[in-house]
C-alpha cells in the first residue's frame, strides 16, 4: 500500500519539470570551482541582472519585514503606462510560469481540452496534466507552429490555446500574418495565450497585444527572467482584456510577488541601457553561433530568441559529456528531440568555451 493511491490521480501521473543543472550542484559533483562552470542551460541573461534593479533591491531590503504590496500597484502601473494600458490590465505572477497556472486554474477542468504545439514549452502540458484536462498537441512541421491546424483543432471544450511566440525550445515565431488568420477563427469560449517570454529578442516581434486591446479573450505573457536578467526573483505578468485578467486576479495567492522582486522589476523595467546591450549580446553571440554551426555542417533551427536548438546526435550523451567539462548545456529528450542540444547564447568567452566543448565532445564521440 502507498500513499500514492490517495493522492490527486493527475499528480501522480505527473512527471516533474526537469530545470537546467544547477551550477552549485554541478561543481559539487564535479568538484570543480563553481565560477570556472558556463551555464548555457536555461536562457539566462548572461550579463546578469539589470544593474539598475540591483540597486532597487538593496533599498527595498530595508523594508523586508513589512508585506509587499499585494495588488502590486506601483509596478503594475509601470509596465501599463509602457503599453498604453489601464491598471486592471495587467496581472503579476511569480514568473510568468504561475500566470499559466493561475489561467488553468481559471479555466481548465476534466471537460476540458488545451491546444498547444507538438515542440511547445513542456509546461503547458504539465499544466493541463495536471488540472485533469485534455492536452491537445498539434505537429508543427519545420518546428513552427501551424496555426491553422491549431485553428482546425478547437472544439466545444477547448478553453485554452498556447502560442509561444518565440517558441522555446525552438527558437521560432510565427507571423503576423498567420496569427490574424488565426484569431478570426477564433470563437469566444477560447482563451488564447501569447507567450512572449522571449517579446524582446527579436527585430520586428509580431504584435499580439492588439488583441488585448480589442478586448479579445487574450492573455499575452511578458516575464523579467531572460532580456532583464532577474530569473532569480521570479517575476512575470500577463497581459489580459479586463474581463480575463479579473478572474486571474481572483486566482491568485494574496502576496504571490514578493517586495524585493517588485522593487527589481519595476527598475529593470526603466533600463534601456541594460535591454540594449543584453540585445546586442545576444545578436553577436547568435552571428558567431550561425556561422559556426554552418561551417561544422551542424544542422540548427534558427532562432528568434536567445538560445539555439542544435542537432548533435544523442543529447542525453552530449549533455553528459559536455558537463564532465564544465559546461551545462540542456538535453531535449523530455520534448521528443533525443538528437538534439539546446544551447543559450551567453557572453563572448561563453560562446567560445562552449563551441570548444562541444567540438572535442563531438570528435570523441566520431572517434569512438
Ligand atoms: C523562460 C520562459 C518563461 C519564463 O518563465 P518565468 O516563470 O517567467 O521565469 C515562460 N515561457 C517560456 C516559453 C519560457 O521559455
Amino acid at each position: 500500500m502507498t500513499i500514492d493511491q490517495y493522492a490527486n490521480r493527475f499528480v501522480c501521473d505527473l512527471v516533474a519539470y526537469e530545470p537546467g543543472k544547477p551550477i552549485d550542484e554541478t561543481a559539487r559533483e564535479l568538484g570543480l570551482d563553481p565560477s570556472q562552470i558556463v551555464k548555457v542551460a536555461s536562457n539566462e541573461n548572461p550579463l546578469g541582472p539589470s544593474p539598475l534593479a540591483k540597486i532597487a533591491m538593496r533599498e527595498a531590503l530595508e523594508e523586508a519585514h513589512i508585506y509587499p504590496d499585494g495588488g502590486g500597484y506601483r509596478l503594475r502601473s509601470a509596465i501599463a503606462d509602457s503599453f498604453g494600458m489601464e491598471l486592471s490590465n495587467v496581472v503579476l505572477g511569480n514568473g510568468s510560469n504561475e500566470i499559466i497556472e493561475l489561467l488553468c486554474h481559471t479555466f481548465l477542468n476534466r471537460d476540458a481540452e488545451l491546444i498547444a504545439a507538438k515542440h511547445a514549452f513542456v509546461v503547458y502540458k504539465l499544466m493541463a496534466t495536471l488540472f485533469g484536462a485534455k492536452y491537445v498537441e498539434v505537429p508543427d512541421p519545420g518546428f513552427v507552429h501551424d496555426l491553422d491546424a491549431m485553428a482546425d483543432a478547437i472544439t466545444d471544450k477547448t478553453r485554452l490555446v498556447f502560442i509561444a511566440n518565440p517558441n522555446n525550445p525552438t527558437g521560432t515565431m510565427v507571423s503576423q500574418q498567420a496569427i490574424d488568420r488565426f484569431m478570426a477563427r477564433v470563437p469566444a469560449h477560447v482563451i488564447v495565450v501569447f507567450d512572449e517570454a522571449y517579446f524582446e529578442f527579436p527585430d520586428s516581434p509580431p504584435d499580439a497585444l492588439k488583441y488585448v486591446r480589442e478586448g479579445r479573450n487574450v492573455c499575452v505573457l511578458r516575464t523579467f527572467s531572460k532580456i532583464h536578467g532577474l530569473a532569480a526573483l521570479r517575476v512575470g505578468y500577463g497581459l489580459a482584456s479586463k474581463s480575463v485578467a479579473t478572474l486571474l486576479q481572483k486566482a491568485r495567492q494574496p502576496f504571490n510577488v514578493n517586495a524585493i522582486a517588485q522593487a527589481g522589476a519595476l527598475a529593470a523595467l526603466a533600463d534601456t541601457e541594460h535591454i540594449e546591450k543584453t540585445r546586442s549580446v545576444n545578436r553577436a553571440g547568435m552571428a558567431f553561433y550561425e556561422e559556426a554551426l554552418a561551417a561544422r555542417n551542424l544542422e540548427y533551427v534558427p532562432s528568434f530568441a536567445n538560445f539555439l536548438l542544435i542537432k548533435t546526435g544523442d543529447g542525453d550523451r552530449v549533455f553528459r559529456d559536455m558537463l564532465k567539462q564544465g559546461v551545462i548545456v540542456r538535453a531535449m529528450s523530455s520534448y521528443k528531440l533525443p538528437d538534439w542540444v539546446r544551447i543559450s547564447i551567453g557572453t563572448e568567452p561563453q560562446n567560445r568555451r562552449c563551441l570548444e566543448v562541444l567540438d572535442s565532445v563531438l570528435a570523441a564521440t566520431a572517434a569512438a
